[in-house]
């Protein structure tokens, strides 16, 4: 049998209100398992423990693997583009060829020390078994390693880093571990489904908490508000580790023997207070497009899931039909193992991000008399919900096919805010910006054969701007996107620039 391995982890509330505390005792626990092999024996009592819980537990927890693949595989998303943004606004704002990495080597130890135990602190402080996973990062989230050497924390933005951004990522990149690595590599072959789960589990929750302790670290460097991290409710009454009651007793008996009946009786009452904090902030949400829920029973379920007690949400019959098609069909109804549960994570879901809203014609505003042009951009788009807008490779409309373009959906969302504001109130703001990304557009798509002139032209008849105007404002904007190497659509940037605020108002504090 396993040995028993029992820890009392600094509570995870403690984290939030006492975070140097919090901080000192993660500290001594570290200086404890430095002394044995501990991945050795946390791998072990991991798999003893999992080994003895029941077989609806073993399928809770493939489905939590599951979903950390997936959000572990989109904080990594945004936090490249957050560094891409915050890096090129203070080059916008300071006018110099200063950079992110640049920066937090120029701050003293002093400064990093402050701004890692934040945004350490802050990422435990999410959940508890994000908490509990900073056992697992004894290497990576420790306050003094992190500011004693910059590098350290550059070296970790530099392994989950992407060369391409332009599409989406299908697998969250890993974290190099001295400590771990030998035991994934001595476990890598194993065809025992509960080995498989507890590595691959431990790795997923080390990189999940480390990758939003970076982002967290980042935001609070550059004075940014911290990422709000969601927590999705599942449906079984389980939530934390699936721990058996056996190991519920010793972990009882440790701290009771350590600290005493009364320390015992506090801190069941402070989990307690922290365990409802946390539920009230847990909300269930479409599996597909991740719509939040008000109450769960205005979704509709799985039914064939729902029979093997497994809660899926759709929040309309769309979303189910487009979730079938991209992964449900592979794991509806069926139990679960490692290899379907991994893959289920991994599926692009390059569908399942165009919510299938359909186009539907938003009322003119008082005063805005829509020009024919727009009337006919609008009737197309109706007719193909799916694409964003129509451009003309000539202004005379008749026989010639309009190109359907379609956007990535970072740029989307911001498109298709402008578009309704446009069309709206004929504003020439938003509709300069719409022309802004029809131009990005065929920049990056050179072979559509659509010119810069004609869609100049196309957008001043359809929202009557005279060109002149139209061509003053994309000047603006053109100088806006020099800015990036990647010169991104002006709407995007702009959808940023609160950052940039927030960075001129915290802009002194790490002298
Ligand atoms: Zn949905
Ligand atoms: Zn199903």
């Amino acid at each position: 049998m396993a040995t028993m391995l029992v820890f009392k982890m600094p509570p995870f509330y403690k984290a939030k209100e006492s975070p140097e505390e919090w901080d000192a005792e993660y500290e001594d626990l570290f200086k404890q398992i430095a002394t044995f092999d501990f991945p050795r024996h946390y791998f072990d009592r991991e798999v003893f423990q999992d080994r003895t819980i029941k077989q609806h537990l073993h399928q809770d927890k493939l489905l939590r693997y599951s979903s950390l693949v997936q959000s572990t595989c989109q904080l990594q998303d945004g936090l490249s583009r957050m560094i891409a943004c915050v890096t090129l606004l203070c080059k916008d704002t300071l006018r110099t060829n200063d950079n992110f990495a640049a920066r937090w080597m120029m701050a003293s130890a002093a400064v990093r020390k402050k701004h890692a135990l934040i945004g350490i602190a802050a990422a435990c402080s999410v959940a508890h078994d994000l908490n509990e996973a900073r056992i697992l990062c004894s290497e990576e989230l420790r306050v003094s390693r992190l500011s004693d050497d910059g590098r350290v924390l550059l070296n970790l933005f530099s392994s989950i880093s992407r060369q391409d951004t332009s599409c989406n990522p299908t697998e969250p990149k890993y974290f190099p571990s001295t400590i771990w690595d030998r035991t994934r590599s001595s476990h890598a072959n194993s065809s025992d489904e509960v080995e498989k789960l507890v590595l691959n589990y431990i790795i997923i929750l080390r990189t999940k908490l480390i990758s939003i302790a970076l982002d967290n670290i980042v935001r609070s460097f550059f004075g940014l508000e911290l990422s709000e991290i969601k927590l999705i409710k599942h449906a079984s009454p389980q939530t934390g580790s699936p721990s058996s009651d056996a190991f519920q007793q010793a972990l009882r008996n440790v701290v009771q023997t350590v600290h005493g009946k009364e320390e015992y009786k506090t801190f069941k009452a402070e989990t307690k207070a922290a365990k409802k904090d946390l539920n009230s902030r847990r909300f269930s949400r479409c599996t597909e497009c991740g719509k939040e829920a008000e109450s769960r029973s205005a979704f509709q379920k799985c039914i064939a899931c729902a029979k093997i007690s497994r809660e899926v949400l759709y929040c309309s019959r769309d979303c189910q039909e487009a979730n079938w098609k991209t992964s449900h069909k592979l794991i509806c109804g069926k139990p679960l193992d490692f290899d379907l549960a991994f893959q289920s994570a991994i599926i692009p879901t390059q569908s399942s991000k165009r919510p299938s809203d359909s186009f539907s014609s938003p009322k003119a505003a008082a005063g805005f008399n829509r020009p024919l042009a727009l009337l006919e951009q609008m009737d197309l788009l109706q007719s193909t919900p799916s694409l964003d807008y129509y451009a003309r490779r000539s202004v005379c409309t008749g026989n010639e096919d309009p190109s359907g373009i379609e956007f990535p959906e970072h740029i989307r969302t911001h498109f298709l805010e402008h578009r309704k504001k446009a069309m709206t109130t004929g504003d020439p703001r938003s509709a300069a910006l719409i022309c802004d990304c029809l131009l990005w557009h065929t920049e990056c798509h050179k072979s559509t054969g659509l010119s810069r002139d004609k869609i100049i032209e196309q957008i001043s008849g359809e929202y009557s701007i005279p060109v002149t105007n139209l061509q003053l404002a994309l000047e603006e904007f053109d100088e806006l996107r020099s800015l990036f190497p990647a010169r991104p659509p002006a709407a995007l940037i702009l959808a940023h620039l609160d950052w940039n605020l927030a960075y001129v108002r915290g802009g002194s504090h790490d002298q």
